[in-house]
Order: structure tokens, then sequence, then C-alpha cells
């Protein structure tokens, strides 16, 4: 890859007498979060330091964490303890999401080295490979952290509780001669205050070296009441056009097929970049006439500057799916037919509730309109259940439209207070046993719906990328002599005999086996 340097303005005064030699990056939850791992990979291989294989075998275990639920904190504090406990002698740094939200709870768990947030992520490499004298040692609680609460606006107005170091000051908010009591360090300043955005292409699966997946944009400027998100990730920031194009043509020039366009809220891309900023970072096309540049535009400018042969959009709000998009998607064989689009909820009441910016007729409207533009495309949703106050009748109203709608597949969440959050306060939380039921009985249906998907293409031919998985062991191809691929529509799909990884082929669909379709190439 080609990118640049990740903090240009930090080499001149850095010494490194670390002897790490080592690092692992072990990330949690979503693609924003791989990709950020991704990057920070790249951090440490750009210092010539080597990968290790496995977390026990590392010098410097950097743990990249999610804090979307409680269950996310969880398994990062569970994974702090197996690092621990399998490699007592690792340094062990906690970045990501849940260590911009709560840092003091981290640093309070033994073994930890460093917490650094979301805020200094891009120096994460630097700010690791410092000299440090610091071991794995019984770390003791510090007050010394910024509250979620702090971080939120109204809060930051009111009384900004820390010393916030300047963009790219390689300063710990907290040096360790500072920190009460633990000799941890944690690194972790005004997230709203940051406009980096790490960028390096990641895989979508363990072992799957197919279908990269890049993150071009970050941060969210919505504010729905469930969601940590815009707290632990910062204001909307867009990888530069040029940036986009330079990585899109390393990727086609290392062979890939596909390239998977991601970001928190993708959508809106393209909404902090001006103009100038454009001419700042070297791009000599002509201006449009918008005065930010547009998220389809991008779409456009990809397929006209590189050779990518297939495109896939991940998540897209719904109120973002322009009829623009949508003709766009429908019209180009270079964009996969996949259609992500949030829901939440069906109800009207819930969604207020949310602080969502549309209502179920926009939301139906925009499925409608990708259905009958794409009668062969993934359609896909993240359906959340059991938000504060859901009665029985709202939760109806989603269960109904779920039904109605053509989607293809459900992410089905169940709500999980988030500590700051304004629904966290809400009253009439719903209680998780009813939760669960109201889950499982959308999972059921979006079962149901993806299978009779999957059987609307018995005896018809479609479109799919071979993949390279070990995700069922090395030799598991080979022994059950079939191919494993992912069809333009985000179907699995077992194809019969060995055929070369990372290559768009035509299967012909002979039936549907254990949530798979089975095909022959034609
Ligand atoms: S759109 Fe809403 S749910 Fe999505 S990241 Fe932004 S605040 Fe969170």
């Amino acid at each position: 890859m080609t990118g640049a340097t990740p903090f240009p303005n930090s080499a001149p005064f850095l010494r490194y007498t670390s002897s790490v030699a080592t690092f692992y990056v072990e990330n949690f939850g979503c693609r924003a979060t791989q990709a950020d791992g991704a990057s920070i990979e790249r951090q440490f291989e750009q210092q010539g330091f080597d990968p290790a294989a496995a977390p026990s075998e590392a010098e410097l275990v950097v743990l990249n964490t999610c804090t979307v639920t409680a269950a996310a904190d969880h398994d990062a504090r569970a994974a702090i303890r197996r690092i621990q406990r399998q490699n007592p002698n690792a340094q062990i740094i906690v970045t990501g999401c849940y260590a911009q939200r709560a840092p003091e709870e981290i640093a309070a768990i033994r073994g930890v080295t460093k917490v650094i947030g979301n805020s200094h992520k891009h120096l994460l490499a630097e700010i690791g490979l410092r000299t440090s004298d610091l071991g794995p040692q019984p770390i003791q609680a510090t007050d010394n952290f910024v509250p979620l609460s702090a971080l939120m606006p109204e809060a930051r107005s009111q009384k900004p509780s820390f010393r916030q170091p300047a963009t790219g000051d390689p300063r710990p908010l907290f040096p360790a001669s500072e920190v009460r009591g633990p000799r941890s360090e944690v690194w972790v300043s005004d997230i709203f205050a940051h406009t980096e955005l790490l960028a390096a292409p990641v895989f979508d699966a363990a072992n799957e070296r197919t279908r990269p997946n890049l993150k071009i944009q970050d941060g969210c400027n919505n504010r729905c009441s469930f969601c940590v998100i815009p707290y632990v990730r910062g204001k909307s920031r867009s990888l530069t056009t040029d940036r986009i194009l330079e990585e899109v043509n390393t990727l086609v020039a290392a062979g890939y097929q596909e390239v998977v366009l991601s970001g928190i809220n993708l959508g809106r891309w393209g909404r902090d970049l001006t103009r100038e900023a454009q001419v700042e970072s070297g791009d000599q096309r002509p201006p449009t006439s918008h005065r930010h540049p547009k998220f389809e535009n991008l779409i456009r400018l990809i397929l006209d500057h590189t050779a990518v042969p297939k495109l896939r959009i991940s998540s897209v709000e719904p109120m973002d799916w322009t009829d623009d998009l949508i003709s766009l998607m429908a019209t180009s064989p270079r964009i996969a037919k996949h259609a992500h689009v949030p829901m939440q909820s069906g109800s009207d009441t819930v969604l207020r509730r949310m602080h969502r910016k549309y209502r179920p007729k926009h939301y139906v409207d925009r499925i409608m309109k990708i259905r009958a533009a794409m009668p062969d495309a993934a359609i896909g949703a993240d359906v959340m259940v059991g938000f504060p106050g859901e009665t029985d009748r709202e939760f109806e109203e989603t269960r109904r439209m779920v039904d109605d709608l053509p989607f293809t597949y459900l992410h089905v969440f169940t709500y999980s207070a988030r500590p700051g959050t304004p629904a966290a306060s809400m009253p009439n939380q719903v209680h998780e046993r009813i939760a669960r039921e109201r889950n499982r009985i959308l999972r059921d249906l979006a079962s149901a719906k993806k299978l009779a998907f999957m059987q609307s293409h018995l005896g018809k031919s479609i479109e799919a990328i071979t993949l390279k998985s070990n995700s069922c062991g090395a030799s598991a191809p080979a022994r059950e002599n079939h191919t494993e691929a992912l069809t333009h529509n985000y179907l699995k799909l077992r194809l019969e005999g060995h055929h070369a990884p990372n290559r768009w082929l035509t299967a012909q669909v002979t039936n549907v086996d254990k949530g798979a379709l089975i095909a022959t190439a034609v």
C-alpha cells in the first residue's frame, strides 16, 4: 500500500529504544474497528516491527475494542485477562471504542500497560513503542479519566474536565508520573476535537483474503439516543477522493476483484469535505456544482478512475438511499446488488424516542424503491428489539413491517443500555426475558425470508466470487470437493469442484442446503 506515513510530524523527536520486536493486534466489533486494526498493523509494520502469529507469542499486544453493548465490554475485559494469563510478559495496550469510553475501567485491570483512546489511535504505534519501564504489575483504579458524560456536547461546553493535548501532540493526557497509584498511561482526549481518519483495507473474515474492506468515513453527527458511537468516534469525517482512488487502485493492482466500501455513517461521506480540501489534497478534477462532494459521485469516480471489477457498498442510512444512488446501483454491473439499510424499529413512536430521522413510511418507501429497481438484490437491515418503553403494540408494528418488506436477511440486536446515552436513563426498560423473546421472533422471521430468497434462485444462474477461506480448516475444500463463494447479492454459495480463489464466475444453482446455495460453474 502507498498510504502516507501515519505521524509525519513526530519523527524528528522520536527515539525508539524499546526492545519490543513483535506485535499482535486483536480486533473486536464492527468493520470500522477491523479497519482501524488493519491501520494499526500498518503503523507497526512501517516502524519495522514483525507481526506475531498469536497473542501468546507477541511482546506487545494491542486489543482494539468495541463498546457498542455491555457484552462487547465484557469480551474485551475477558480478552485482557486471557492474554495476561497466557503471556504475562507482554505489554498490553488497549485501544478502540471501549478505551475511549471508559479508560479508567480498563486501566484498573491487571496487566494493562497503556490505554489509548480513539482520540490517539492514529499515534498508537508511536506511543506503544516508546521506551517504558512499565511492566505487568498490579493496577489500582485511577480517577484520572474522561467520563462519557464529559465528552457529550453539553458537558464539554460547561466543564472541561481534562487537559486536552493539541491534535497530533504525542504527550499522554495523563503522563505516567501524574497517574495516582497505577503506572499505566492513559491517552484519551476529546474525540470531537479530532479529524484524523485511519485508513487501511481490511479483510472480511479471518483468513479470507479476497474481499478487502476499505473504510472511507468515520464518526457520526447523528445522536441516536441509544448509540454511544458518536461519543467514542467523534464527528463525521471522510477520506479524500484522491486517497480513496489511490487505495482502490492499489487493491486492483494487487489483484483483488471486489472492494467493500464501509464507514460508520457511509452515506454522509463527503459532507465534511470542501472543494478547497480537495484542491489541497491535489485533486485536479473540475469542481462539481455541489458545495460538498456527494457519495453517489464518489462511486461514479471510483468506477471511472479505477478498474475495480466489483464494488460493494456496506451500510447506508435510509434517507441517504437517494433515487440517484438506487439507480446507479441498479444500472452498473460493477456494483454488487446489495443494499443494507438500518431500520432499527418499525414503530413511529419508537423511532422518535430513538431520535432517528425518518419515519416508517419513509423507510418503506426506500425499501420498495430498491426492490423495484433491483428484483434480485440482497436487502438487509439492522433491527433493535427491547428499546426502553417498547410496548407489545410497538413491537408488533416492527414485526409486521419486517414481515411485509422484502428483506433477504436481518441483523437483530437486543437493546443494551450504554452508560451516558439518553436512552440509558429512559423509564420502562424492557425486561430481558421479553426482549429475548422478541429477538427470537424476528430472527425466525428473518430465517424464513432468507430461505425463501435462496430458494427463488433454484435453477437460475448467478454471479459469485470464489473465496479463500480457512474457516472450516485449510483442507476442508479439498476433502469436501467444493469451493466456497459469495454471490453478488450476498448469499453463501458452495460450488462443486475446486476453483481458484478470487474469481468472479457464473454458477447454476441446483440446491439449497445448510444456509447456502449449491451450484455448478457454467
Ligand atoms: S446513525 Fe445513529 S446508530 Fe448509526 S452511528 Fe450514528 S448515532 Fe449511532
